[in-house]
């Protein structure tokens, strides 16, 4: 059965009072250098879950990654802010743990009554959190460390929950192996992860038309399984930023020093093809904006289709994004992931603003939209159309790997209502 099909037990149809409940959470929050969370939205976000555990009487144990420490400890990762974070947001006292696992995470866990809550460091400290099942599978020694670690987890509580959408599409120990081993014991799902199923299953299940996709970013090779699923579903696929050089290459256009994949020239034009059999149109630029050197202040030139050696176009030109806008004008359902330029850069952020703008309208017209992927949200973010827009997913790999179908093997385990 696929995930989208399936309704999971929430927080609401289980009793928490007096159990320890183990849940996993995405503090992946960002921290400046000195360590100061700059954005607390993902805490935010977690508060409605975290709350209705607390309310209703369970001692809430909070484990979660942040970054990529590959295993070792880093001070510039820990989540012990969060846990400052989390006090002043709850108004109460968040015990933290030094460590995700040991004797005193076991004692800090085993001494917490109902209604208290315990925030673990950083799961990714330890190399076992990230060891992938395949790996595992074929080594005994890898998959004994990722056994010992999820186990050690598994024993601090009476009840998993899982609230970490953003990376609901992995095999970290603390997605799937935790949950496996607490076979037996109430295994759902939060309020965030809820609302993604819900959004995400019922864009896919029955899609207003005409449905649109739009795709952005830098590389093709890390979207080719959903833009191979989308042709099948969408009647139109507006491809903008780098990756939309890999194609136009293919199409014998001259592309100078724009980012290309050329291992996936070939790959891309058979795309193309399975869009057309597929009565799919594909939506690429024809003018751009380009430069010879990326920095900030740089000038910079429109070039209508062929891009001159020596040039890299950073982002889409002023037709396209017209083009663009009139393709998202009519939608009534859109999924957007990926800025259309190097948006971090200004201007080079022009076209990926107009299409926030673009889907910000046809939301207005009735349209659903979905937006995932960090730069896209971010980008929505920063020109205040958050509330234009239906569903941001806390999961930008998450949300493509489950619009192209795949079955998030950490979801299926868990309760069914
Ligand atoms: P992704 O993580 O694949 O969604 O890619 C996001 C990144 O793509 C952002 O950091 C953008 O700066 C980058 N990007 C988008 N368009 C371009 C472009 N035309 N040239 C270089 N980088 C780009």
């Amino acid at each position: 059965m696929q995930v989208q099909e399936m309704a999971k037990k929430t927080v609401v149809d289980i009793d928490v009072q007096g159990k320890k409940v183990l849940m996993r959470c995405d503090f992946n929050v960002p921290l400046d250098d000195d360590c100061n969370i700059t954005s607390d939205d993902r805490i935010v976000k977690a508060l409605p879950t975290i709350k209705t555990i607390l309310g209703g009487g369970g001692a809430l144990i909070l484990m979660s990654h942040l970054g990529r420490p590959k295993g070792h400890r880093d001070e510039k990762m820990s989540l012990a802010p969060v846990a400052g974070r989390l006090s002043e947001l709850l108004g109460r006292e968040v015990v933290f743990a030094d460590d995700c696992i040991g004797p005193e995470t076991k004692a800090k866990a085993s001494a917490l009554a109902s209604g208290d809550c315990l925030l673990l460091e950083n799961l990714r400290f330890h190399k076992a959190e990230t060891i992938k099942d395949k790996a595992a599978k074929e080594d005994a020694q890898l998959r004994q460390a990722k056994d010992d670690f999820a186990k050690q987890l598994a024993d601090l509580a009476d009840i998993y929950v899982d609230d970490a959408f953003g990376t609901a599409h992995r095999d970290n120990a603390s997605m799937y192996t935790v949950p496996a081993l607490m076979e037996g014991k109430p295994r759902v799902i939060g309020f965030l992860i809820e609302k993604e199923l819900e959004f995400l299953g019922e864009t896919l299940s029955d899609p207003k038309r005409p449905f649109v996709a739009i795709l952005g970013g830098a590389k093709v090779s890390d979207k080719i399984g959903v833009i191979e699923s989308l042709v099948r579903k969408v009647d139109r696929i507006i491809i903008g930023g780098a990756m939309a050089y890999t194609f136009l290459k293919g199409r014998g256009k001259s592309i100078g020093r724009s980012l290309c994949e050329n291992d996936f020239v070939d790959k891309g034009q058979k795309l193309l093809e399975q869009a057309a059999e597929a009565n799919c149109e594909v939506v690429l630029p024809v003018d751009h904006h380009v430069v010879r050197e990326l920095k900030p202040g740089v000038t910079y030139r429109t070039a209508v289709g062929d891009i001159d050696p020596g040039f890299q176009a950073v982002d889409i030109g002023p037709i396209a994004a017209q083009k663009f806008k009139d393709n998202i004008a009519d939608a009534k359902t859109i999924v957007w992931n990926g800025p259309m330029g190097v948006f971090e850069i200004p201007p080079f952020d022009e076209g990926t603003n107009d299409i926030a703008l673009a889907v910000a309208e046809a939301t207005d017209n009735g349209a659903s939209s979905i937006i995932g992927g960090g730069d896209s949200a971010a980008a929505v973010k920063k020109l205040g159309l958050e509330d234009r827009i239906s569903h941001i997913s806390t999961g930008g790999g998450a949300s493509l790997e489950f619009l192209e179908g795949k079955k998030f093997k950490c979801l299926e385990i868990l309760d069914e209502k």
